[in-house]
């Protein structure tokens, strides 16, 4: 099968109940000829999916796996999260749940104002950080891909921006002075760690005739 500009060869799951990062997959992918759609549009209850990996790509795998397994479609997923420098890493893996011990009862602000704190006594220079997003690709063949994009910058002392989301008002891209909180979503797109993976995933899937 061969991805066209104009018209979609092929349709894949998204396993992902994280409609921001349906959003970004959607502008991504779509110009890309490929069209994805959510367990919710596909009549899929998709479960909490353990993510008992130790790297983003294992939790990439294990969710795709997942929607893979339910829907018997090849299925996307994606698991990521910002890694600072003076924090040896963290929050990593566990970004999304970062300020409490679950998904559910850490949102946004509470994420940001842990990293704020615990960055407090942490100067401009030592603030580097960078986001990750490992995006996998589970076929109904049991063929598994998978690839990692990164984006680099900094953490800003105070929340910018309303764009986007968990912690883009924080981060700030690359060596300007914008966080991804105050750039358009096409500025986003033009440099983020999910934009990166995505395009990779492409270049793959095309090379292979999607297959
Ligand atoms: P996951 O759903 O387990 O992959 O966790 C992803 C978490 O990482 C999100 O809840 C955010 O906290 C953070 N994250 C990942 N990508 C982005 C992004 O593009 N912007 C802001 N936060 C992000």
């Amino acid at each position: 099968m061969v991805f066209s500009e104009e018209e979609s060869t092929i349709n894949f799951l998204i396993a992902t109940g994280n409609a921001h990062k349906k959003k970004e997959f959607e502008r991504i992918l779509s110009p890309l000829g490929i069209t994805i759609m959510t367990p919710k549009e596909a009549g899929i209850e998709f479960p909490d999916v353990e993510e008992t990996g130790t790297t983003f790509e294992e939790n990439a795998i294990i969710k795709a796996e997942c929607g893979c397994k339910i829907s018997g479609m090849p299925t996307l997923s994606d698991d990521s999260g910002l890694c600072v420098d003076a924090l040896n890493g963290a929050p990593g893996i566990y970004s999304a749940r970062y300020s409490s011990d679950t998904d559910e009862n850490a949102d946004d602000i509470s994420n940001n104002n842990k990293l704020l704190k615990e960055l407090s006594d942490t100067p401009l220079e030592k603030r580097t950080a960078y986001y990750v997003c490992a995006v996998a690709c589970v076929f109904p063949d049991g063929r598994k891909l998978v690839v990692r994009g990164e984006c680099h910058g900094k953490i800003g002392f105070e929340p910018k921006g309303n764009g986007g989301f968990g912690y883009d008002p924080l981060f700030i891209v690359g060596d300007g002075d914008k966080t991804f909180g105050e750039l358009s979503p096409e500025e986003k797109d033009s440099q983020s760690h999910r934009s990166v993976a995505l395009h990779k995933m492409y270049e793959i899937l095309k090379s292979e005739g999607n297959s």
